[in-house]
């Protein structure tokens, strides 16, 4: 057959996991091609995803801590809010970064290859653009494909049911949403129209918010949060819905179920993501895929057909763009004859709601249910003269540790900031440090960041001076 191109590596979608992987290639000298069937790289990330959040959820935090400051004796008046602008910047922040990407992919001589891949047998893919096929010849192949958003069944299709993307593209501010799913994704876009100004609910299937993050950082978010939401069902599953003039008209069944069905302006879904691997007719070239569309790889990210490795959302849990970006240097290094393994001792997952909820490696949760024996410190933020200055302190910072050898093997922070401070908790768990070294090393004053090292000293019973 034809052959258009011809390279050492082909990768296959460039989200976090892609480009990575694509960029680490060149730079160790493979002839590297990316296909993405958008124009613009970057992925669920960049484009729909991580950043675009971000951006919202950045401007809805100043925006409440401006009100807040009410009690300091400064007062704004009520925020007036421009939809136009406030899309219009969330746009900026997504086109600074995925032109940035095109850039550093010219540089390395990356040549993208725009269309929807598929592969034709073990060494050659398919790309359908929009000036039609180009067959690419590959030595080996990184697929990086990622997921998609669950969509439920018996939805109405209507343009007041929306996914995460949907609800992105904030082309209205409701007066009653409904968010289905109290996940990360759900609660983040909770926040960010809370904030706006629209009444929200939330149904969640399990008997708590932010599955996976330990109870007790989660009450503290709960306990902030309370005012923001009209009602929050747990145990509750949505069963139907129907789109009527009015509204999105929707019933639920179970312990928080109201009787009657709620109308809603707008209904996100955010019930979890799909993997992409069923897609790009992997079967061709020999790849196994899951029923639910996961390819299985190894700690070199190979999958059953050695020259084809696999990295990012569709190898599986946790979907987030850290992992995907570290798996595809390591799928890039070991294309490239590198011996290089994924062997992360911890996966961060950040809520970036507000306040933050962040944690790393063995949840507390985890640790009882595995009947280990542990030991825990918590620094609570009321004594800390930061949080306490920053008119925020309800939250707290947890450190937990093994119990012979006094390691830290994971922690958890909520408040403001979370998501940054836990960096600290995951070089701690990657480097093997123990209460000792966190304890004793000089932390600025006064800093939130203190809280870590604070957690430590109390661990070692030498924290005998709160501030
Ligand atoms: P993706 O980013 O999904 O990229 C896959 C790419 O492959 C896409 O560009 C797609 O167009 C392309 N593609 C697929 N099939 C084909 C084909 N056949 N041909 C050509 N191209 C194809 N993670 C975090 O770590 N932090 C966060 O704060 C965060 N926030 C999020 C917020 C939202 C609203 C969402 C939806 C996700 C968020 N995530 C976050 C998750 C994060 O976006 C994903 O984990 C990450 O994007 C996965 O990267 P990936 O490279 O595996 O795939």
């Amino acid at each position: 057959g034809k052959v258009d191109i011809a390279c050492d590596v082909l990768v296959l979608g460039a989200g976090p996991g892609g480009y990575s992987a694509a960029f680490r290639a060149a730079d160790l000298g493979q002839s590297t091609v990316l296909v993405e069937r958008y124009a613009r790289l970057g992925g669920v990330c960049l484009n729909v995803g991580c950043i675009p959040s971000k951006a919202l959820l950045h401007t809805a935090q100043i925006t409440e801590e401006a009100q807040a400051l009410a009690a300091h004796g400064i007062s704004f008046g009520t925020p007036t809010i421009d939809l136009d602008k406030l899309r219009g910047f969330k746009e900026s922040v997504v086109t600074k970064l995925t032109t940035g990407l095109a850039g550093m992919a010219k540089m390395r001589k990356v040549q993208v290859v725009t269309g929807d891949g598929r592969f034709v047998d073990p060494f050659h893919m398919a790309v359908q653009g929009a000036d039609g096929e180009q067959v690419i010849r590959f030595k080996q192949a990184i697929i990086a494909a990622g997921s998609q958003a669950v969509s439920l069944p018996f939805m109405p299709k209507d343009p007041r049911v929306v996914d995460s993307t949907g609800a992105l593209e904030l082309r209205q501010i409701p007066k009653r949403m409904l968010v289905i799913g109290g996940g990360i994704i759900g609660l983040e876009m909770a926040t960010v129209y809370s904030t706006l100004g629209a009444s929200i609910d939330v149904v969640e299937m399990l008997d708590g918010l932010m599955a996976g993050a330990d109870r007790d950082l989660v009450k503290v978010w709960q306990k902030h949060n309370a005012k923001r939401f009209a009602n929050v069902m747990l145990k509750t599953r949505t069963v139907s819905a129907e789109a009527r003039d009015d509204g999105i008209h929707v019933r639920f069944e179970g312990e928080g179920a109201p009787a009657e069905a709620q109308c809603y302006d707008l209904v996100l879904v955010a019930v979890g993501r799909s993997p992409n691997g069923g897609k790009i007719d992997a079967g061709k070239a020999g790849v196994a895929v899951s029923e639910r569309g996961f390819i299985a790889v190894d700690k070199q990210q190979r999958t059953n057909v050695p020259h084809i490795l696999a990295i990012g959302d569709l190898v599986g849990q946790p979907m987030l763009a850290h992992k995907a970006v570290h798996e595809g240097h390591v799928a890039a290094e070991v294309a490239a004859g590198e011996k290089s393994y994924f062997d992360a001792a911890q996966i961060p997952s950040v809520a970036y709601t507000d306040p933050e909820v962040a944690w790393a490696g063995k949840t507390e949760d985890q640790l009882k249910a595995e009947g280990a024996s542990y030991g825990r410190a918590v620094f609570p933020w009321a004594a800390s003269g930061r949080a306490i200055a920053n008119g925020r302190d309800e939250g707290f910072t947890k450190l937990l540790f093994d119990k012979a050898t006094h390691r830290v093997i994971g922690g958890g922070i909520v408040g403001t900031n979370a998501g940054d401070l836990i960096s600290e908790v995951c070089l701690a768990i990657e480097m093997g440090a123990d209460a000792t070294d966190i304890g004793k090393t000089i932390h600025p004053h006064p800093t939130l960041g203190e809280s870590v090292g604070m957690a430590a000293e109390l661990y070692e019973g030498v924290c005998t001076d709160l501030p």
